[in-house]
């Protein structure tokens, strides 16, 4: 069962300050390997945290703790202040108020466009198929897609499969979407499109976890930028502080060296 923990309410409003997604200690291993190292971290609802570090910082080892797609022995989770925990009943419904878009589009190449966006609402959800299609194909409109509804994934680009992949999560309805770097196996002419719908998402207030190597988009579309390095939060700060000034020494050199 869900543990409820102690929410602080506004008096005024009746609003809890509780974040939607809150990670506590999370430390992961793999073998003698340290990944993860007490790392604690939360996103409040409408919040856009862009987390940036080198290559084996633990970025992806971080969104994949926090999906339960790694265990973690340590570490707690809690969604609207709901601890979640390792059980496979409570996970399947926790994993539906995620959504995750990862580097590679992992769309099912067998099913259409609008197949591939319907399937969780169909199977997962038990939607009717035409109310399931409807909503597809507001999705599809969404993300700029809708004529290409019926086409299979292996016609579609590298940007638009990645637009589909985000139209598929948003399905879901999540309450907040996780990002791997989701740009980072595009055609940089094609990484715009994928950008670009992205921060129309923040726009209409999406709670998003995004990692990315894109600093325009951090920068612009961040409200909170966090920088890891060596499976630890070393630095946060709001995107211009963080790019103009950043305090510790490894963000300096890691900002100098891709900047
Ligand atoms: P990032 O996403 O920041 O590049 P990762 O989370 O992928 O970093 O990796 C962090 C570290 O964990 C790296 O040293 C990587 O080699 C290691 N690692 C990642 N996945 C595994 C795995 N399945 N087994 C063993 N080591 C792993
Ligand atoms: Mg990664």
């Amino acid at each position: 069962m869900a543990e409820k923990i102690q929410n602080k309410t506004d008096p005024v409003t009746g609003k809890t300050n509780e974040p939607i997604l809150r990670i506590e200690n999370l430390s992961k291993k793999y073998g003698e390997l340290l990944v993860l190292k007490n790392l604690s971290l939360s996103v409040q609802k409408g919040e856009v945290v862009v987390i940036i570090g080198a290559s084996g910082s633990g970025k992806s080892t971080l969104l994949r703790c926090v999906n339960f797609l790694e265990k973690t022995k340590k570490g707690k989770i809690y969604l609207e202040g709901k601890l979640i925990r390792n059980q496979e009943k409570q996970l399947t419904r926790y994993r539906q108020e995620l959504g995750m878009v990862f580097q590679h589009f992992n769309l099912f190449p067998h099913m259409t466009v609008a197949r591939n966006v319907m399937e969780g609402l169909v199977q997962v959800k038990k939607m009717p198929k035409d109310e399931a299609r409807l909503e597809a194909e507001k999705l599809l409109d969404r993300v700029g897609l809708l004529d290409k509804a019926d086409v299979y994934p292996a016609m579609l680009s590298g940007g638009q499969k990645q637009r589909v992949a985000i139209a598929r999560a948003l399905a879901m309805k999540p309450k907040i979407m996780l990002f791997d770097e989701p740009t980072s196996a595009l055609d940089p002419e094609l990484v715009g499109e994928v950008l670009s719908v992205m921060t129309q998402l923040a726009k209409e207030g999406m709670t998003m976890l995004v990692v990315t190597h894109e600093m325009w988009f951090a920068s612009e579309v961040a409200d909170r930028v966090i920088f890891m390095d060596g499976g630890i939060i070393v630095e946060e700060a709001p995107p211009k502080e963080m790019f103009s000034a950043p305090k510790e020494e490894r963000t300096q050199e890691f900002l100098s060296q891709i900047l």
